[in-house]
């Protein structure tokens, strides 16, 4: 029987082990518990054009557009003529997707969608109810949690495992697979105002580059325009979809931040996330006024539970003190429609991955689907993989250094300065000069502590993306430069 070792146990990760566990011998790893993942805390919900009215074709007009057209049109094309069939497979399983008082699917409205087509689950708990209910179909695979993912291991260039870290004992094992699946997220914990769960620290873009894997597109990462930001410090999301419902972006004097842009509060993510930080830039607070939505505490529960444990006074003043901050990678492990990587047997699936469906910039609600569709189409590659008969394991070495490495404050504060949501050439120039004194690109992972783990990580990934930010000759979606202007020699 193959053996798969899937890393990570978000809606990619599980979604995949659904499709292998009766015909393989799967095994989950997982650095903390089964609900420490982003696709947990994914709120708005999951594009489809199941509407009747809404097609296809239109989703992926919506889906290029946000992208900048800079999305590969093949993985564009399979993530909306694919993705309505899983789901549709899903809710024929029983997932309960939110409906309207006649008993149809309710669908919402995000940014830079031409037609209500996000699903949603639970309100504004759509990630937990679609992962949970992912999770509840597992019944035959090996679950292992509190287990890091430190380093693929590779036998005449075929990744054949990983070694992993049992957090809680220190022990270190190899486990050995036909296929190695990398599940493992994206890397928002390189920005100190992030939406992401803290075990996103980049790891398996990191493990793939160390590995000689090939990545692609890391100049762009998404800052999602509102987080709940008191005393300047984050607290978590607040959806898109509460726009889409009428909501909008306004300053203390209730001057409305987004009126003239194109699209206006409903414009692609970058465009709003860089309007919102020039005004806030220019001494401005920012808030997203709620005082068109009717019903908000019914309609948005998660959110109203968040704002309620953080004291925000919402109901009376119909205002959220939002600001913009890091949320979702475009970029990662270079894969084909097949989710392979480009060392053989290794697989990338979720936002770890990059098969171009996503462009300079994710339309919202389209990741939830990649991770769905990048899966299933893993798992068919998966099953076509000749098992392997024996594997060698290597000595692994423990004992502890102490290479010379950032603090993550130190990394964060650096990040957000450097490589946040406007960058400038010199920026990212100063921003690696900084970065060569530390001792993160190829240390032996088994001979770091976890926290150093993830620093040398978010290192390596705050490199690439500096690193594709400046080979970049302009500007696109995510990737905003700022160009320096040449003073008029003539005065
Ligand atoms: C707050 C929030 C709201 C969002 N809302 C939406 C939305 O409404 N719609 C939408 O489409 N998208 C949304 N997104 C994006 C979407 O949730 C993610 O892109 C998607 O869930 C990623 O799924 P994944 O399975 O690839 O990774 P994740 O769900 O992030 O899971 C990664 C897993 O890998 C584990 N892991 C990481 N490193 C290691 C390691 N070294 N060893 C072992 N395990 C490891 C993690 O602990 C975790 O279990 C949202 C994201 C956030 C943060």
């Amino acid at each position: 029987m193959r053996k798969v070792i899937i890393i990570g146990a978000g809606l990619a990760g599980c979604y995949l082990a659904t499709q292998l566990q009766t015909t393989c011998d799967v095994t989950i790893i997982t650095k903390k518990s089964a609900e420490d993942s982003n696709s947990m805390l994914a709120q708005g919900g999951i594009a489809a054009s199941l509407d009747p009215g809404d097609t296809p074709a239109e989703h992926e007009a919506d889906t290029l557009v946000a992208g900048a057209h800079h999305n590969k049109e093949t993985a564009v094309k399979q993530l909306v003529t694919t993705g309505p069939t899983l789901i549709k497979r899903l809710i024929a399983a029983g997932m309960p997707f939110d409906r309207k008082a006649d008993g149809q699917l309710d669908f919402g409205l995000e940014g830079a969608h031409s037609h209500h087509r996000i699903l949603h689950a639970n309100g504004d708990r759509t990630g937990a109810a679609l992962t949970s209910f992912v999770q509840s179909l597992l019944h035959q695979v090996h679950w292992q949690t509190n287990s890091e993912a430190l380093q693929l291991t590779i036998q005449s260039g075929v990744c054949t495992g990983v070694v992993v870290r049992n957090t809680q004992t220190g022990e270190l094992t190899t486990l050995n697979g036909d296929a190695v699946v990398l599940a493992t997220g994206g890397l928002g914990n390189l920005f100190p105002l992030t939406t992401n769960n803290a075990t996103i620290t980049g790891d398996g873009i990191a493990m793939a580059a160390r590995a000689g894997a090939k990545l692609t597109d890391m100049a762009y990462m998404q800052f999602h325009p509102t987080l709940l930001t008191l005393h300047g410090r984050c607290y978590g999301l607040i959806t898109e979809a509460i726009r889409g419902s009428g909501a909008i972006l306004v300053d203390e004097n209730n001057h409305r931040i987004m009126a003239n842009v194109p699209k206006k509060d409903l414009a692609p993510r970058d465009v709003v996330a860089r309007h919102l930080q020039a005004w806030q830039r220019q001494g401005h607070d920012l808030f997203l006024d709620i005082s068109a939505i009717p019903n908000f505490t019914d309609r948005f529960p998660g959110v109203t539970e968040n704002l309620d444990n953080h004291h925000v006074p919402f109901r009376t003043t119909k205002r959220i003190p939002i600001q913009p901050g890091a949320h979702f990678m475009m970029g990662g492990v270079a894969t084909d429609l097949s989710a392979q990587t480009s060392l053989p047997h290794l697989f990338a699936v979720g936002e770890v991955a990059c098969n171009g469906v996503h462009g300079a910039n994710r339309l919202a609600s389209n990741s939830l689907l990649d991770c769905l569709v990048s899966a299933k189409k893993a798992a068919e590659k998966i099953m076509t993989i000749t098992p392997t008969e024996t594997f060698k394991n290597t000595a692994l070495p423990n004992s502890k250094v102490d290479p010379f490495l950032p603090t993550m404050t130190a990394l964060q504060d650096k990040a957000w300065q450097y490589l946040g949501v406007v960058r400038t050439r010199t920026g990212l120039k100063t921003f690696l000069r900084w970065l060569d004194q530390f001792d993160y690109p190829s240390p032996v992972p088994t001979q770091l502590t976890s926290t150093q783990f993830a620093i040398a990580n978010l290192c390596l990934c705050a490199e690439k993306i500096a690193r594709a930010a400046q080979a970049a000759p302009k500007s696109l979606g995510a990737n905003y430069i700022e160009e320096s202007v040449v003073p008029d020699q003539a005065g």
